[in-house]
C-alpha cells in the first residue's frame, strides 16, 4: 500500500534519512522504534508531506506521492497523523474539530460530518465531551479527540508520532487501547514509540532505526526476543 524507496533527507549538514525502504501493506501496524534524533519523526513527516524528501521515492498505492501534483490537504487526509502534541484547535469545540475537516478538504455536507464525528467520537469513549473546548480536557482526552478527528477523514493509513509520550502515566492506557482497539479492526497504522509493550503486542513489524538507516525490521518476537544487531540489543536492554 505505501512503499518506501531510497528515500534520502538532510537538514543542512546533517544526514537525517539516508537510504530508507521498507513497506506497508493493508492492515499492517508498524512500530518505529529508535533513539532519539535517529529520524523517527522526520520519516513519518516525509509521508505525510510536512517535509519534502531530498531523494527517493513514496509510493502511495503504486503512485510516487512526490512527482507531480498533489493536493496536500487531501493527501493528509488519507495519510492521516497524530501528534504528540495534539495539535487540536482550541477555539472550536471537541465536535468542531471532528468536523472541519470533512468539510472543507472532503467537501461532506455538515449534517454529514457531525454524524461521523458523533461516531468517532463514540468509538474513542468521548461522546460526553462533544460541546468542550479541547483547553477543558486532559491530556489524554485531548488525543483520544486527536485520533477521532484524523478517523473522521477516513484515513488510509494513520501515522502516529510519539502519541502517548506528552500524556501523564495515568492517561497513557486509555490512549494505547484505542490505538489497539483500532489495529485490531484493521486500521493500517506506522506507529512511532517508546511503549515496547504495545510495540510487542499489537506490530506486524517492528522496524528499529539507528542514525537515519533501518538498521533491523522484523516481527516483534524476533525483535524483541532475538534482535540480531548490537545497537537493537543495546537499545532494547534500556527498557528492560
Ligand atoms: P525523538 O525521539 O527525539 O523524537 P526522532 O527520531 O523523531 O527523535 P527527528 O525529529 O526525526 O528524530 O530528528 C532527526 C534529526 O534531525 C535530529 O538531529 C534533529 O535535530 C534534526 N532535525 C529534525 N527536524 C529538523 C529541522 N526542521 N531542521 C533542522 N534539523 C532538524
Ligand atoms: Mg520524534
Amino acid at each position: 500500500m505505501v512503499e518506501i524507496k531510497n528515500l534520502k533527507k538532510h537538514f543542512g549538514e546533517l544526514r537525517v534519512l539516508d537510504d530508507i525502504n521498507f513497506h506497508i501493506d493493508k492492515g499492517d501496524v508498524i512500530t518505529v522504534i529508535g533513539s532519539s534524533g535517529s529520524g523517527k519523526s522526520t520519516l513519518l513527516r516525509c509521508i505525510n508531506l510536512l517535509e519534502i524528501p531530498d531523494d527517493g521515492e513514496i509510493l502511495l498505492h503504486g503512485k510516487d506521492i512526490l512527482k507531480g501534483e498533489l493536493d496536500v490537504n487531501k493527501h493528509r487526509a488519507k495519510v492521516g497523523m497524530v501528534f504528540q502534541s495534539f495539535n487540536l484547535f482550541n477555539n472550536m469545540s471537541v465536535l468542531k474539530n471532528c468536523m472541519i475537516g470533512q468539510m472543507t478538504v472532503l467537501k461532506r455536507s455538515k449534517e454529514e460530518s457531525q454524524k461521523k464525528a458523533e461516531q468517532l467520537l463514540a468509538t474513542v469513549g468521548m461522546s460526553s465531551f462533544i460541546g468542550a473546548s479541547p483547553a477543558q480536557l486532559s491530556g489524554g482526552q485531548r488525543q483520544r479527540v486527536a485520533i477521532a478527528r484524523a478517523l473522521c477523514m477516513d484515513p488510509e493509513v494513520l501515522l502516529f508520532d510519539e502519541p502517548t509520550s506528552a500524556l501523564d502515566p495515568e492517561m497513557v492506557g486509555g490512549v494505547l487501547a484505542v490505538m489497539k482497539d483500532l489495529a485490531k479492526s484493521g486500521l493500517t497504522m506506522i506507529v512511532v514509540t517508546h511503549e515496547m509493550g504495545f510495540a510487542r503486542e499489537v506490530s506486524s513489524r517492528v522496524v528499529f532505526m539507528d542514525s537515519g538507516i533501518i538498521l533491523e525490521e522484523g516481527p516483534p518476537e524476533q525483535i524483541f526476543t532475538a534482535p540480531k544487531n548490537e545497537r537493537t540489543r543495546e537499545f532494547l536492554s534500556r527498557y528492560l
